[in-house]
Protein backbone atom coordinates (compact mmCIF):
# COMPACT_ATOMS: atom_id res chain seq x y z
CA UNK A 1 0.00 0.00 0.00
CA UNK A 2 1.20 3.75 -0.58
CA UNK A 3 0.06 6.62 0.66
CA UNK A 4 0.02 10.10 -0.44
CA UNK A 5 -0.48 12.84 1.95
CA UNK A 6 -0.94 16.12 0.65
CA UNK A 7 1.00 18.56 2.97
CA UNK A 8 0.00 21.51 0.74
CA UNK A 9 -2.11 22.68 -1.96
CA UNK A 10 -1.66 26.17 -2.12
CA UNK A 11 -0.57 28.70 -4.49
CA UNK A 12 2.53 31.00 -4.49
CA UNK A 13 0.47 32.73 -1.10
CA UNK A 14 -0.28 30.52 1.12
CA UNK A 15 -3.74 31.12 2.92
CA UNK A 16 -4.69 30.00 6.35
CA UNK A 17 -6.14 26.68 5.06
CA UNK A 18 -4.07 25.72 2.48
CA UNK A 19 0.41 25.92 2.91
CA UNK A 20 2.95 25.89 0.05
CA UNK A 21 3.27 22.89 -2.22
CA UNK A 22 4.80 19.87 -0.31
CA UNK A 23 3.25 16.04 -1.04
CA UNK A 24 4.34 13.29 1.37
CA UNK A 25 4.72 9.78 -0.17
CA UNK A 26 4.48 6.68 2.49
CA UNK A 27 6.01 3.40 1.28
CA UNK A 28 7.12 0.55 3.38
CA UNK A 29 8.46 2.81 6.36
CA UNK A 30 10.06 5.19 4.17
CA UNK A 31 8.82 8.69 3.27
CA UNK A 32 9.15 10.63 0.11
CA UNK A 33 8.47 14.03 0.26
CA UNK A 34 8.32 16.29 -2.90
CA UNK A 35 8.69 19.63 -2.53
CA UNK A 36 9.00 21.94 0.91
CA UNK A 37 6.61 24.69 1.06
CA UNK A 38 7.16 27.26 3.96
CA UNK A 39 5.63 25.53 6.72
CA UNK A 40 5.87 22.42 5.71
CA UNK A 41 7.58 21.25 9.20
CA UNK A 42 4.30 22.29 10.77
CA UNK A 43 2.35 20.57 8.21
CA UNK A 44 5.11 16.70 8.91
CA UNK A 45 3.54 17.31 12.72
CA UNK A 46 -0.27 17.74 12.01
CA UNK A 47 -0.08 14.71 9.17
CA UNK A 48 1.87 12.27 12.15
CA UNK A 49 4.63 11.85 9.64
CA UNK A 50 7.42 10.94 12.04
CA UNK A 51 10.79 12.90 12.11
CA UNK A 52 13.23 10.11 11.99
CA UNK A 53 11.86 7.81 9.35
CA UNK A 54 13.93 6.52 6.19
CA UNK A 55 13.73 9.96 3.54
CA UNK A 56 14.43 11.12 0.43
CA UNK A 57 13.12 14.42 -0.44
CA UNK A 58 12.63 15.57 -4.28
CA UNK A 59 12.30 19.02 -5.04
CA UNK A 60 10.71 20.16 -8.99
CA UNK A 61 12.40 23.48 -9.04
CA UNK A 62 14.09 26.14 -6.61
CA UNK A 63 11.09 28.84 -6.76
CA UNK A 64 11.23 29.85 -3.54
CA UNK A 65 7.49 28.82 -2.73
CA UNK A 66 8.70 25.13 -3.34
CA UNK A 67 11.62 25.21 -1.06
CA UNK A 68 11.75 27.66 1.39
CA UNK A 69 10.09 25.17 3.86
CA UNK A 70 13.24 22.94 3.86
CA UNK A 71 15.57 24.81 6.44
CA UNK A 72 12.90 24.99 9.06
CA UNK A 73 12.37 21.08 8.13
CA UNK A 74 16.63 19.97 8.61
CA UNK A 75 15.74 22.44 11.89
CA UNK A 76 12.86 20.23 13.33
CA UNK A 77 14.52 17.05 12.33
CA UNK A 78 17.37 18.39 14.14
CA UNK A 79 15.96 19.38 17.44
CA UNK A 80 14.22 16.16 17.93
CA UNK A 81 16.84 14.76 16.83
CA UNK A 82 16.92 12.43 13.62
CA UNK A 83 19.85 10.49 13.32
CA UNK A 84 18.80 8.91 9.60
CA UNK A 85 21.05 10.09 6.55
CA UNK A 86 18.92 12.37 4.43
CA UNK A 87 19.37 12.45 0.51
CA UNK A 88 17.66 15.59 -1.28
CA UNK A 89 17.73 15.59 -5.19
CA UNK A 90 16.46 18.80 -7.03
CA UNK A 91 18.16 20.97 -9.72
CA UNK A 92 21.81 21.91 -8.82
CA UNK A 93 21.36 25.49 -7.19
CA UNK A 94 19.68 23.11 -4.08
CA UNK A 95 23.04 22.22 -3.53
CA UNK A 96 24.27 26.41 -2.92
CA UNK A 97 20.62 26.73 -1.06
CA UNK A 98 21.24 24.01 1.23
CA UNK A 99 25.24 24.88 2.05
CA UNK A 100 24.19 28.75 2.80
CA UNK A 101 21.18 28.10 4.70
CA UNK A 102 23.79 25.74 6.94
CA UNK A 103 26.57 28.13 7.23
CA UNK A 104 24.57 31.44 7.48
CA UNK A 105 21.80 31.02 10.16
CA UNK A 106 23.40 28.28 12.30
CA UNK A 107 21.26 25.00 10.57
CA UNK A 108 23.93 22.59 11.76
CA UNK A 109 21.95 18.90 11.38
CA UNK A 110 22.60 16.01 13.57
CA UNK A 111 22.38 13.63 10.82
CA UNK A 112 24.14 13.02 7.22
CA UNK A 113 22.44 15.61 4.26
CA UNK A 114 23.50 15.02 1.16
CA UNK A 115 22.15 17.05 -1.77
CA UNK A 116 22.27 15.66 -5.22
CA UNK A 117 22.21 17.79 -8.33
CA UNK A 118 19.76 15.60 -10.79
CA UNK A 119 19.00 15.26 -14.63
CA UNK A 120 16.27 13.35 -16.32
CA UNK A 121 16.15 9.91 -15.47
CA UNK A 122 16.02 7.96 -12.51
CA UNK A 123 17.07 8.79 -9.69
CA UNK A 124 15.68 6.77 -6.61
CA UNK A 125 15.03 3.41 -6.44
CA UNK A 126 14.12 1.31 -2.84
CA UNK A 127 12.83 -2.17 -3.00
CA UNK A 128 10.06 -2.10 -5.82
CA UNK A 129 9.57 1.59 -5.72
CA UNK A 130 11.22 3.55 -8.33
CA UNK A 131 11.76 7.52 -8.86
CA UNK A 132 12.21 8.65 -12.28
CA UNK A 133 12.52 12.99 -13.12
CA UNK A 134 11.55 14.09 -15.96
CA UNK A 135 11.96 17.95 -17.22
CA UNK A 136 9.13 20.37 -17.90
CA UNK A 137 8.28 23.62 -18.91
CA UNK A 138 8.20 26.26 -16.55
CA UNK A 139 10.51 29.25 -15.61
CA UNK A 140 13.84 27.94 -15.98
CA UNK A 141 14.80 24.37 -14.66
CA UNK A 142 12.24 22.43 -13.57
CA UNK A 143 11.39 18.72 -13.28
CA UNK A 144 8.15 16.59 -12.57
CA UNK A 145 8.30 13.29 -10.61
CA UNK A 146 7.21 9.77 -12.09
CA UNK A 147 6.80 7.51 -8.82
CA UNK A 148 6.80 3.89 -10.05
CA UNK A 149 5.63 0.92 -7.84
CA UNK A 150 5.99 -2.79 -9.72
CA UNK A 151 4.65 -4.29 -6.71
CA UNK A 152 7.09 -7.41 -6.99
CA UNK A 153 7.44 -10.29 -8.65
CA UNK A 154 3.89 -12.48 -8.94
CA UNK A 155 2.90 -15.55 -6.50
CA UNK A 156 5.50 -18.21 -6.08
CA UNK A 157 4.13 -21.51 -7.62
CA UNK A 158 5.88 -24.34 -5.91
CA UNK A 159 4.42 -27.14 -7.92
CA UNK A 160 5.66 -25.16 -11.33
CA UNK A 161 9.38 -25.60 -9.75
CA UNK A 162 8.84 -29.17 -9.00
CA UNK A 163 7.91 -29.64 -13.04
CA UNK A 164 10.59 -28.68 -14.06
CA UNK A 165 12.58 -30.37 -11.59
CA UNK A 166 14.17 -27.81 -9.66
CA UNK A 167 15.92 -28.65 -6.04
CA UNK A 168 14.09 -27.23 -3.31
CA UNK A 169 15.65 -24.91 -0.59
CA UNK A 170 18.40 -21.63 -2.52
CA UNK A 171 17.11 -21.89 -5.71
CA UNK A 172 13.45 -21.88 -4.93
CA UNK A 173 14.07 -18.62 -2.69
CA UNK A 174 16.06 -17.14 -5.44
CA UNK A 175 13.72 -17.75 -8.36
CA UNK A 176 10.48 -16.48 -5.41
CA UNK A 177 12.61 -13.35 -4.83
CA UNK A 178 12.62 -12.70 -8.63
CA UNK A 179 16.13 -13.78 -9.70
CA UNK A 180 17.03 -16.34 -12.58
CA UNK A 181 19.03 -19.34 -11.70
CA UNK A 182 21.53 -21.36 -13.07
CA UNK A 183 21.18 -24.96 -12.63
CA UNK A 184 23.44 -27.76 -12.46
CA UNK A 185 22.73 -29.53 -15.75
CA UNK A 186 23.07 -25.58 -17.50
CA UNK A 187 19.62 -24.63 -17.77
CA UNK A 188 18.81 -21.32 -17.05
CA UNK A 189 15.24 -20.55 -14.78
CA UNK A 190 13.62 -17.38 -14.99
CA UNK A 191 11.65 -16.43 -11.80
CA UNK A 192 8.45 -15.74 -14.40
CA UNK A 193 8.73 -19.34 -15.39
CA UNK A 194 7.39 -20.29 -11.68
CA UNK A 195 5.50 -17.68 -10.11
CA UNK A 196 2.13 -15.98 -11.63
CA UNK A 197 2.33 -13.46 -13.86
CA UNK A 198 3.34 -10.15 -12.23
CA UNK A 199 0.72 -7.18 -12.52
CA UNK A 200 1.06 -4.17 -14.31
CA UNK A 201 3.40 -1.52 -12.20
CA UNK A 202 1.01 1.48 -10.80
CA UNK A 203 2.20 4.57 -11.26
CA UNK A 204 1.83 8.16 -9.44
CA UNK A 205 2.85 11.16 -11.52
CA UNK A 206 3.67 14.85 -9.76
CA UNK A 207 4.23 18.08 -12.74
CA UNK A 208 5.60 20.19 -9.95
CA UNK A 209 5.02 23.82 -11.98
CA UNK A 210 5.15 23.61 -15.68
CA UNK A 211 2.28 24.14 -18.30
CA UNK A 212 1.16 21.45 -20.61
CA UNK A 213 4.27 19.71 -21.86
CA UNK A 214 5.47 16.59 -23.62
CA UNK A 215 7.33 15.66 -21.00
CA UNK A 216 4.60 15.86 -18.49
CA UNK A 217 2.64 13.72 -21.45
CA UNK A 218 4.69 11.06 -21.78
CA UNK A 219 5.05 10.41 -18.02
CA UNK A 220 1.22 10.68 -17.72
CA UNK A 221 0.69 8.10 -19.87
CA UNK A 222 -1.77 5.45 -18.26
CA UNK A 223 -0.91 6.89 -14.73
CA UNK A 224 -3.36 5.64 -11.68
CA UNK A 225 -2.73 8.92 -9.66
CA UNK A 226 -1.87 11.93 -11.53
CA UNK A 227 -0.76 14.99 -9.46
CA UNK A 228 -0.95 18.51 -11.40
CA UNK A 229 -0.59 22.15 -10.71
CA UNK A 230 -3.45 23.93 -12.26
CA UNK A 231 -2.87 27.43 -11.03
CA UNK A 232 -5.29 29.45 -13.08
CA UNK A 233 -8.90 28.62 -14.74
CA UNK A 234 -9.33 29.08 -18.24
CA UNK A 235 -10.24 32.92 -17.71
CA UNK A 236 -6.51 33.62 -16.99
CA UNK A 237 -4.65 31.36 -19.28
CA UNK A 238 -2.76 34.05 -20.84
CA UNK A 239 -1.34 34.40 -17.29
CA UNK A 240 -0.93 30.77 -17.43
CA UNK A 241 1.06 30.67 -20.56
CA UNK A 242 3.26 34.44 -19.10
CA UNK A 243 4.10 32.63 -15.99
CA UNK A 244 4.72 28.88 -16.87
CA UNK A 245 1.63 27.48 -15.09
CA UNK A 246 -1.45 25.01 -16.33
CA UNK A 247 -4.57 26.20 -16.33
CA UNK A 248 -7.72 23.57 -14.71
CA UNK A 249 -8.77 22.94 -18.39
CA UNK A 250 -5.38 22.00 -19.62
CA UNK A 251 -4.34 19.57 -17.26
CA UNK A 252 -7.66 17.78 -17.29
CA UNK A 253 -7.21 17.99 -21.30
CA UNK A 254 -3.69 16.02 -20.61
CA UNK A 255 -5.43 13.58 -18.08
CA UNK A 256 -8.02 12.85 -20.69
CA UNK A 257 -5.53 12.05 -23.36
CA UNK A 258 -3.01 10.42 -21.70
CA UNK A 259 -5.88 7.99 -19.79
CA UNK A 260 -4.96 8.74 -16.35
CA UNK A 261 -7.68 7.37 -13.76
CA UNK A 262 -7.27 9.94 -11.54
CA UNK A 263 -6.83 13.55 -11.42
CA UNK A 264 -5.36 15.46 -8.40
CA UNK A 265 -5.28 19.00 -8.68
CA UNK A 266 -3.15 21.53 -6.45
CA UNK A 267 -1.26 24.23 -5.98
CA UNK A 268 -4.15 26.77 -7.27
CA UNK A 269 -4.10 30.73 -6.52
CA UNK A 270 -5.72 32.26 -3.45
CA UNK A 271 -7.85 33.87 -5.81
CA UNK A 272 -9.85 30.83 -6.54
CA UNK A 273 -10.94 30.81 -2.83
CA UNK A 274 -11.20 27.33 -1.98
CA UNK A 275 -10.90 26.52 -5.53
CA UNK A 276 -14.65 25.66 -6.92
CA UNK A 277 -13.96 27.10 -10.11
CA UNK A 278 -11.24 24.99 -10.57
CA UNK A 279 -12.40 21.80 -9.48
CA UNK A 280 -15.73 22.98 -11.92
CA UNK A 281 -13.67 23.65 -15.02
CA UNK A 282 -11.85 20.41 -14.82
CA UNK A 283 -14.33 17.85 -14.06
CA UNK A 284 -16.58 19.38 -17.22
CA UNK A 285 -13.62 17.85 -19.10
CA UNK A 286 -12.45 14.97 -16.64
CA UNK A 287 -14.74 13.56 -14.27
CA UNK A 288 -12.41 11.69 -12.43
CA UNK A 289 -10.86 14.90 -10.80
CA UNK A 290 -10.27 15.92 -7.65
CA UNK A 291 -8.92 18.75 -5.64
CA UNK A 292 -6.33 18.69 -3.12
CA UNK A 293 -6.88 19.63 0.15
CA UNK A 294 -4.43 20.12 2.82
CA UNK A 295 -3.85 16.99 5.03
CA UNK A 296 -5.66 14.82 2.64
CA UNK A 297 -4.84 11.52 1.94
CA UNK A 298 -5.18 9.19 -0.85
CA UNK A 299 -4.06 5.33 -0.15
CA UNK A 300 -3.32 3.01 -3.30
CA UNK A 301 -3.95 0.09 -2.82
CA UNK A 302 -1.65 -3.03 -4.03
CA UNK A 303 -4.94 -3.99 -6.67
CA UNK A 304 -4.62 -0.44 -7.95
CA UNK A 305 -8.07 0.84 -6.46
CA UNK A 306 -7.88 4.25 -4.61
CA UNK A 307 -9.52 5.54 -1.63
CA UNK A 308 -9.42 9.26 -0.56
CA UNK A 309 -9.71 10.17 3.09
CA UNK A 310 -10.50 14.16 3.19
CA UNK A 311 -9.55 15.49 6.08
CA UNK A 312 -11.77 15.71 9.27
CA UNK A 313 -12.22 19.73 9.15
CA UNK A 314 -13.34 20.18 5.51
ZN1 LIG B 1 7.56 27.93 -9.96
ZN1 LIG C 1 4.98 27.14 -7.53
Amino acid sequence: MIEIVILGSGGSIPTERRNHPAIAIRYEGWILLFDAGEDVQRQFEKAQLGLNKKMAIFVTHVHADHVLGLPGLLLRFSLLGRIKPLNIYGPKELIEYVKVSQSTINLGTTFETVVHAISPGEIFNQQDLTVRAFEVDHRGYALGYEIVWSRSTGKFLPEKAEELGIPKGAFWKALATGESIDLEDGRKVSPEEVTEPSPPPLKIVYSGDTKPCQELRKAANGADVLICESMYTSTHSALAEERGHSTAASVAELAKESGAKLLILTHYSPRYYEGEDIINEARSIFSNSILARDLMRIRLNKDGSAVIMNPQNQ
